[in-house]
């Protein structure tokens, strides 16, 4: 299998080149150029294997320049004892006709460890197949989990370092304390003064700034990302959709071969496109719900077909989907124009000068047949935890309540009857303040402001769940001071970390 550049004017690349690389040179994102079919039968075989074997699996269609034994050697170091639930991904039912996916149960309490758990193996295996002489840095521009499931799996990695790069301010008071307790000689940290679009837009920046490159290179390193639109981080997270259709078969949810749908919390567009994916190569999947917060530019376009991002940013108690700028959004696009690399540059160049781009009418019949889409603002947020918990006595976080909400919407809007499996992204006890806000607000009265743990216990007393270890770790660490830079000193921090490592070593 090889891998092209949505944007066309790239070279094509092998698998462990398209991971190593992360972004294709012209600015285009890396896509496989088939996706390999999976037949009835394969699906068959494939229902009763563990997570890890079913990882292998599917990872072998896509990754040729890997075998089949160092894939399998991989996913089971991958997805071992780092998570606290046998299953890895397990499906919980909710009510009838609706069963959760528990993406959190991995070290970092988010769905980023599904991927971030997995790519360091792929990527030190790609240099390797690459014979990379150079050190690799990864650069992250971070909503708030990616930076610490990223840390999590590239901490003391041989021959890697992280960078990682959060908007000031603007993820989760648990997020930004697990990122400040990581530990790693390989590892640095900056807050940026900005919003995640400003920090993502900075990155990106650094990636494409030829001359920057070679001053990197000169020290001994090369870029390579992290982020959902390297490769690595799609493919595990194909997997995740499989697991869960076979999961609802075990459970007598479904049938084998009838159709499952998916509503998924979405920022920067990568789980979904996972399972898009997954649906282009033959699991049974009827709609994918995208679920936005108030942040809604996705529900705009799959609404008009119009991709708009000149509009208010809004910091909402979702963090990790306040994103205007969804990344993965281009391979999406580059299969509904039927591959039409040229026509992706144009769109990419429209929205990068203009802020805007459009399809065509029938572009949006076609991405109506696999997609639905809706949003919900806070005020629904806490409503839908509420009544989820007093309910069906299950806890949800943020932004998995942000998919629920979206999931009535669509039930009540389209009567649509089919099964469906809520994506659930996060541990609540990662966003606390706001679930307990939703559940037993009068708790929060009490509070003591400068206990950083004081929301986490009253949230277990409210609800006798108990706090993950990813949580509870936290009470003993060290907490790293926060580095605060200017938009513009991204670069500058970049290079004075490279000199750090280099004097280490
Ligand atoms: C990253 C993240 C999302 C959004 O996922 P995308 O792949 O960026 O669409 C949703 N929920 C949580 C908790 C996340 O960490």
């Amino acid at each position: 299998m090889k891998y092209q550049s949505t944007r066309g004017a790239a070279k094509t690349v092998s698998a462990s080149e398209a991971i190593l690389y992360g972004l294709a040179e012209d600015g285009g994102l890396y896509v496989p150029e088939q996706f390999p079919a999976v037949s009835p039968e394969m699906l068959l075989a494939w229902s009763s294997l563990s997570y890890p074997a079913l990882a292998a699996k599917i990872m072998a269609l896509y990754l040729s320049d890997f075998s089949e034994e160092e894939l399998q050697d991989i996913c089971t170091k991958a997805y071992g004892d780092r998570f606290d639930n046998t299953q890895i991904a397990p499906l919980v039912a909710l009510k009838k006709n609706e069963q959760i996916l528990e993406l959190f149960h991995g070290p970092t309490l988010a769905f980023k460890d599904m991927a971030l758990q997995i790519l360091p193996y792929l990527l030190t295996a790609s240099m390797k197949k690459q014979q990379e002489s150079k050190k690799v840095l990864i650069l992250v521009a971070t909503s708030g989990d990616t930076g610490k499931a990223a840390m999590e799996g590239f901490a003391d990695v041989e021959n890697t370092a992280i960078h990682v790069f959060y908007p000031h301010g603007g993820v989760s008071p648990a997020q930004e304390l697990q990122m400040r307790c990581q530990k790693g000689k390989n590892i640095a940290l900056h807050a940026v003064k900005g919003n995640f679009d400003d920090t993502q837009t900075g990155v990106k920046r650094i990636f494409s700034d030829v001359d920057f490159a070679k001053e990197i290179d000169a020290e001994g390193y090369r870029f390579s990302s992290a982020n959902s639109m390297n490769f690595g981080r799609l493919l595990p997270q194909i997997v995740y959709y499989f697991s869960a259709y076979f999961q609802a078969v075990h459970a007598g949810a479904i049938q084998m071969g009838d159709v499952l749908n998916f509503v998924v919390p979405t920022g920067n567009f990568g789980n979904i496109l996972s399972g898009y994916y997954a649906k282009q190569m033959g699991l049974p999947v009827g709609r994918l719900i995208c679920a936005s917060n108030r942040n809604n530019v996705l529900t705009d376009f799959f609404a008009d077909g119009i991709y708009d991002r000149k509009r208010t940013f809004y910091q909402t108690s979702s963090p990790s989907m306040d994103i205007l700028v969804s990344s993965n959004l281009e391979r999406l696009l580059y299969e509904i124009s039927q591959r039409d690399t040229a026509q992706v540059a144009s769109w990419m160049e429209e929205l990068n000068h203009a802020g805007k781009y459009q399809l065509s009418p029938a572009q949006r019949e076609t991405v109506l047949k696999d997609f639905a889409a809706g949003y919900a603002d806070d005020e629904q947020v806490k409503q839908t935890i509420a009544k989820v918990w007093n309910e069906n006595n299950m806890l949800l976080d943020t932004h998995s309540a942000v998919a629920q909400c979206v999931l009535d919407h669509y039930i009540e809007n389209s009567h649509d009857e089919t099964a469906t499996v809520l994506v659930s992204t996060a541990s609540p006890y990662k966003f606390a303040a706001d679930v307990l806000a939703a559940i037993a607000p009068e708790k929060l009265q009490k509070i003591d402001s400068s206990d950083p743990f004081a929301v986490t216990d009253l949230l277990e007393e409210a609800t006798h769940i108990p706090v993950p270890e990813g949580i509870e770790s936290l009470r003993k660490a060290n907490v790293a001071k926060e580095n605060v830079i200017e938009r513009d000193e991204m670069k500058k921090a970049v290079l004075a970390s490279v000199q750090q490592w280099k004097q280490q070593s």
